[in-house]
This record gives C-alpha cells, structure tokens and sequence, in this order.
C-alpha cells in the first residue's frame, strides 16, 4: 500500500507514463472527430479533486449523507449557471453522461411499450434514440424518420406526416451526424398535432445554442438534455434542462433514485467551472470561430471534388460523402490516420455500405477551434485530407502530409505544461 501523499508518476508509473502518451498524441494529432474536444485545466483540476471521495445521494439540502455542506455549495452554482447559460428554469447536472440523461427522461415520462419517434442511427440519429441494441429500441417500441434524399435534410412535412400516422408518445430531435439548423418550432407544431411529448437532446450542438449561434430549443421543447464535452466543452457528462420547474422535479427524481446512485460531484464541479466558462464572450467567439471553420472545410473539401451531406453545414460537422470518389469511410478513415488525423468512419443517409464500412467520414471543428485554428488552417486540413484521399498510392504525398499535419500542431501547442 502506498502512501496516500505519493503523486501518481510515483505511485503508479504504468498509468502515469500510459496519461503521458496520451497528452503526447492528443498535442501531436490533428483532432477532427465531431464529439471530442478539450477542456481547460481549470476543469480537469476539479475533476481531479477531493470531491471525488463524497457521497451526495440526493439533492442539495435534501441529502441522505452528512458533510455536504460545500458539495451543496458547488451542486448549487452548477444548477444556477446551468439555468442561466441556457435560459431555462429548471436544471439537473447528475446525469452521468448523454446517454444516462435520455435513460432518465425515458423513465419520468414513458411505460414500457410505449412508442418512440427519433432519427434513424444511419441518417445522423443516435443510439438511445431506439435502436435495437440499446435500451431505448428494447424496452419501447420505435418508429424512425429520415432526411430526405435530395437536399439530405429534415423535410418537416414528411416527417409530420409520419407522427399522424404512427402516434408516437414522444418525438426526439437532435443528433450526433446532423450538420444543418434543427427547427425546433416545427418539432413542437408537429408534437402538439399527435399529443406527444417533445425532447431535445442536443449533445453535440449545445456549445452553439448556448451562445445564441444555433436557435435554442428550450422554449419549445418539454424536455432537454444534452452532453457537456463536446462542443460545450466541459467535463465528461450530461445534463438535463426545462422550463417548467414542477415538470422538472419528475427528471430529477429520474435520474435518482430512477436510474443513478451517488453522483460524481467531482465531475459536477468541473461542469460549474465549464458552464462559467460557457457564460463568458470569449466563448461565443469560440463557437463562431467553429461554425466559421467548418464552413470553411467544407467548402475547400467540396472545391476538392468530394462531396459532402447536404452540401455544407450550419455547425461543427462536415460529413463526408465518399462514394463521390468511390471510396469507403473505413478506408479513408484508416488513410487519414495514417498522417495523424483523428476522425470517425460513418454512414451517409441511405449508405449502401454496413455501418462497420460505411460510405462516410464525419468530421468536426470544435476540438481544433479550442486549439486556435482558424479559416486557413482549416482549408490547409482539407487540402491534406484531399490529397491522401486522391492519391492513395504516393508515398510522396503521405510524407509530405504527415509533416502538415506536425507543423499545423506545432504553430498550434494545445496545453501549456504537462500534467
Ligand atoms: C454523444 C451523444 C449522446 C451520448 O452521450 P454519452 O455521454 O456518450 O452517453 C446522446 N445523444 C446524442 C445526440 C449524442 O450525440
């Protein structure tokens, strides 16, 4: 056993040199996958505190342990700016994640059986919205709209018409492979015509309609969760929000003793930290920056000859539609990270390929944008990107790419010191 003063590269240099490598890939690769970004010091230092080691079952000052008078304290401040951040009433920030936050919305307002309405996983969905391998597609009985197929957008019309004809309980919108404007008032029009309950889970995009850039779903919308690390920028987590503070008290006791125990009031504290962040105008020059960006990508990607989903994006995300050049998104995937690009292979709406192949490449700009690159950096990155993609047989090129993608992380440090 030892002491519990012995720092970590000490006490256990497996896992301390294992952290160092990755710090050491994290600075040394260009980051493009959509979901990923990173957090500041000040959010990891309280991630990593004392407040690990507390038991705060409950809410605060109505607790089931003693000696939660600071974690109340800090519990408090993360709910307060949670509800300013996003203009909303109510605020619960014990969800342990994206997927836990959906789990206990579930919970507070469906029986197993009843139906479900989201996007379909292959058009941009994601998995707790009723697919058949998670919980959501198990216990309740799914009904999934699709973009369309020409503009590979919502077309509200369609997707109204399928809610009158398939009734479901609760219509979800928001998603992990979307890159265009959600129109959440054409989301409660079509809820209110069939009598469902409205959830926005705005996971990936909460950055954005924290500050305005994208149309906030709050005042339309029963319900919303979303995650706080990927444009939000936080800690690894989730978060659920409304406006009505009665309706509200249902998805805290949801969430526990619903479907959670003790929350990580370490993990909350961090999200207080995010969240003032969040609140402050240097962040809304950031998610400008980052829509700016993945303009910029996608435009450069597009003048390239590949082909991207619905010919642009209005966020972080620029999906790739690679069967433009006749290639899939596991090969290009591998291809890309090969120079040290991070991505994720994904489907394209209506993918003739498995979801293990695919026909897509999804890409994101939050990451890079925290890393202070801007327009031309990003038209640099779609310019190599391009150049493997086109020519995968020069081994000139791939070098050549590998020391771009080095000198853009070079004039770019990503943290100061290491941890
Ligand atoms: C990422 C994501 C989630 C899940 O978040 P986790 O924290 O990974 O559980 C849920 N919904 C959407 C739309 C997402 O993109």
């Amino acid at each position: 056993m030892k002491a519990i003063n012995t720092p970590l590269n000490e006490s256990d240099q497996k896992v301390s040199l294992f952290i160092q490598e990755e710090l050491k890939r994290q600075e040394t690769h260009l980051e493009l996958i959509a979901s990923e970004n990173f957090a500041s010091r000040a959010v990891m230092e309280a991630q990593g505190s004392v407040l690990t080691n507390k038991y705060a079952e409950g809410l605060p000052k109505k607790r089931y342990y003693g000696g939660c008078e600071h974690i109340d304290a800090i519990e408090t401040l993360a709910i307060e700016r949670a509800k300013k951040l996003f203009n909303a009433s109510w605020a619960n920030v014990q969800p342990h994640s994206g997927a836990q936050a959906n789990f206990a919305v579930f919970l507070s307002l469906l029986k197993p059986g009843d139906k479900i309405m989201g996007m379909d996983l292959s058009h941009g969905g994601h998995l707790t919205h009723g697919s058949p391998v998670n919980v959501s597609g198990k216990w309740f009985e799914t009904c999934h709209y699709e973009v369309d197929k020409d503009t590979e957008t919502l077309d509200m019309n369609k997707i109204r018409e399928q809610a009158l004809r398939t009734r479901p309980k609760l219509i979800i919108c928001g998603y992990s492979a979307y890159p265009r404007t959600i129109d959440f008032q054409a989301f409660r029009a079509i809820a209110d015509e069939v009598n469902a309950f409205l959830l926005a889970d705005i996971a990936h995009i909460a950055g954005l309609v924290a500050t305005g850039i994208h149309p906030s779903p709050i005042p339309y919308c029963d319900v919303v969760t979303t995650t706080t690390h990927k444009t939000l920028r936080g800690p690894r987590g989730g978060l659920i929000l409304c406006r009505d503070e009665d309706f509200g008290k249902q998805f805290d006791k949801a969430v526990f003793p619903g479907t959670q125990g003790g929350p990580l009031e370490h993990v909350i504290a961090a999200k207080a930290v995010a969240f003032e962040e969040a609140l402050q105008p240097q962040f809304t020059t950031y998610t400008n920056q980052i829509v700016k960006n993945a303009k910029a990508l996608a435009k450069q990607i597009q003048s390239r000859g590949i082909s991207v989903v619905s010919k642009g994006t209005d966020n972080h995300i620029v999906l790739l539609d690679l069967r433009s050049i006749n290639m899939t998104g596991k090969v290009a995937d591998q291809l890309i990270s090969e120079v040290n690009i991070t991505a994720n292979k994904n489907t394209v709406p209506f993918d003739p390929e498995s979801p293990f192949v695919t026909s897509g490449l999804r890409l994101g700009s939050a990451a890079l944008t925290t890393r202070g690159l801007i327009e031309s950096d990003f038209e640099e990155i779609a310019n190599i990107i391009a150049d493997i993609l086109l020519h995968t047989d020069k081994i000139e090129i791939k070098d050549k790419a590998k020391l771009r993608v080095k000198n853009l992380c070079n004039t770019h440090p990503l943290y100061r010191e290491s941890f």
